[in-house]
Parts: structure tokens; C-alpha cells; sequence
């Protein structure tokens, strides 16, 4: 009820999953912080940051959680998935591998959903187009099978990073709104 004078606010969590080193952590510090890190962190345990955005006037935060190495131990727990909106299932496109896990990070988080989730399907590191094992059509095609946006990202050079964040947040906001 806007009648009241009070801001209408929006907080929704969203989650990041995919194998361990396609690029999430770094996703995230590039989105949340503008920085990269070339070195892989060795910290366990889950995080998150939180980045507001405006959308039709109001003001919307999205509670980004990165898996923080949990998926190394396949260990990647309820509670992560718990409440989340909207999701970003990552893979390098210079590692097939990471990409023929992506059916089972899906069925993963469709097991631990009970609401609508955005869902956007990333190849990262489109920086190494030179090593390329994922073509892009094959993720576009992907995507297009199982209803997912998709966009190829580079969290190093900052292609694509903060479209596909937005992108996620927006569809949730036109969800509950
Ligand atoms: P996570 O395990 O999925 O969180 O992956 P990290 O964010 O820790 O990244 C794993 C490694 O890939 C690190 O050495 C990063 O520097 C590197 N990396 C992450 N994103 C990119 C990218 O877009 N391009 C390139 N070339 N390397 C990346």
C-alpha cells in the first residue's frame, strides 16, 4: 500500500551454483565490488553480498549467495537453496565438463525450490574464446530446452556481468510484482 507514504521495499536471494572454478566467486566480487581475483580463494564456508538496484522507483536488493567452495565436497546444502528467487548455473566455456554438469545443478535446484525461480544459464570466462570447447549455440540451445536466460559472461574483462545480474533481478521483481 504506497497510500501510506512508506518505500516499498524488495529483498530477494539468489543464488549462484555451478562446478568448482568456472568463475562464481569472481561473478560475484566483479558484480558486487567491480574486482577479480586471478588467484582461486581457498575459503569454505557459504557468503553473500548484497547490491540494491532501482527498478519502476523502488528500491530492490538482491542477497547474492556464492557456494564458496561447498560444491567441492558436493556438499551443497538446503539451506543454500532456501528462499532463493533467482539462480545463475555457471559453467566455463572452456571446460565441457563443467558444462555437462549443468542438467545436474538444475535438477538440483528445481529439487530444492518450492516457488518460481528465475534462472539464467552462464558460460563464463568468454575471455578464452581462444580454448573454447562449449560453442555458444550449444549453450543458447541449452538454455532455450529448458527455459533459462542465458548470456555468455567474462568476469574478468567484465563482459555481460552486471546485464546478467540485472536480467535475474528484474525477472524476479516482475515475478512478485
Ligand atoms: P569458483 O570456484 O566457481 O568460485 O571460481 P573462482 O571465481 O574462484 O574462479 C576460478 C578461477 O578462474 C580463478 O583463477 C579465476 O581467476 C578464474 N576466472 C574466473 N572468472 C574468469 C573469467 O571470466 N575469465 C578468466 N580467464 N578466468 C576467470
Amino acid at each position: 500500500d504506497e497510500s501510506d507514504g512508506e518505500a516499498e521495499e524488495y529483498l530477494f536471494k539468489v543464488v549462484i551454483i555451478g562446478d568448482s572454478a568456472v568463475g562464481k566467486t569472481n561473478l560475484l566480487s566483479r558484480y558486487a565490488r567491480s574486482e577479480f581475483n586471478l588467484h582461486s580463494k581457498a575459503t569454505i564456508g557459504v557468503e553473500f553480498q548484497t547490491q540494491s538496484m532501482d527498478i519502476d522507483g523502488k528500491e530492490v536488493k538482491a542477497q547474492i549467495w556464492d557456494t564458496a567452495g561447498q560444491e567441492r565436497f558436493r556438499a551443497v546444502t538446503s539451506a543454500y537453496y532456501r528462499g532463493a528467487f533467482g539462480a545463475l548455473l555457471v559453467y566455463d566455456i572452456s571446460r565441457r565438463s563443467t558444462f555437462d554438469s549443468v542438467g545436474r545443478w538444475l535438477l538440483e535446484l528445481n529439487t530444492h525450490s518450492d516457488t518460481t525461480v528465475a534462472k539464467m544459464l552462464v558460460g563464463n570466462k568468454c575471455d578464452l574464446d581462444n580454448i573454447r570447447e562449449v560453442p555458444v549455440e550449444e549453450g543458447k540451445a541449452l538454455a532455450e530446452a529448458e527455459g533459462l536466460f542465458f548470456m555468455e559472461t567474462s568476469a574478468l574483462d567484465a563482459t555481460n556481468v552486471k546485464t546478467a545480474f540485472d536480467i535475474v533481478i528484474r525477472e524476479i521483481y516482475s515475478n512478485v510484482s
